[in-house]
């Protein structure tokens, strides 16, 4: 189990919650690394951006949710690592427990790191995020292309989303409105509990 998940476990009570309890240790897929981002619709609603990276997911809660446009910044609040097998985790997180409210999967895909300095050398995943700036390709089913996370406050690891300037940005679009739904279920984060109540 990976030491990174201290945070993760320590926030929640695994008899009262069906998310992965991160103890198990769970295999990279192979090839490319995964993304995933979650709508979760909690005390404040926002989106969770999670990028698969050295065993973990690498998350950010996103309150507006990613943009296509690249004239928007969106506040992107790093929170704990969490283990891999959180990737395709929906359902509900009961009231009063960490995080409580519905999660579905919003979009999923892969992603490549595209991190670069001065010199234009590559940068480990590790250093850009010390380094506060990361920068990255996804693949998804919704979202694909170039994205930023840039650090602008570091005593509260707030971070700034932007989508870069290439062929798949357009202003145009709204996924978060037009394209609600879970790319697994189908279910948007609105329909998840009466899904459970009904189970
Ligand atoms: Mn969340």
């Amino acid at each position: 189990m990976s030491e990174r998940l201290g945070d993760y476990r320590a926030k929640r009570d695994f008899d009262r919650t069906d998310e992965p309890s991160g103890t198990t240790d769970v295999p990279s897929a192979g090839g490319p690394p995964r993304f995933v981002i979650q709508h979760h619709d909690a005390s404040s609603e926002h989106y969770d951006v999670r990028l698969e990276a050295d065993g973990v997911l690498l998350s950010w809660a996103v309150p507006k949710g990613p943009s296509t446009d690249p004239r928007d910044k969106r506040l992107a609040v790093r929170t704990e690592d969490h283990p891999l097998d959180y990737i395709d985790f929906e359902g509900t997180i009961p009231a009063g427990e960490y995080g409580g409210g519905s999660v579905i999967v919003w979009d999923v895909g892969t992603w490549v790191h595209l991190t670069t300095d001065d010199a234009d050398q590559p940068v480990s995943v590790a250093d850009a995020l010390a380094n506060g700036h990361l920068s990255f390709r996804l693949a998804g089913e919704k979202l694909a292309g170039g994205y930023t996370l840039q650090r602008f406050l570091p005593e509260q690891d707030q971070w700034l989303l932007v989508k870069h300037a290439d062929d798949e940005a357009d202003a145009r679009r709204r996924p978060t409105s037009t394209q609600p739904e879970s790319v697994l279920s189908g279910y948007t984060v609105q329909q998840i509990p009466d899904l459970m109540g009904e189970g």
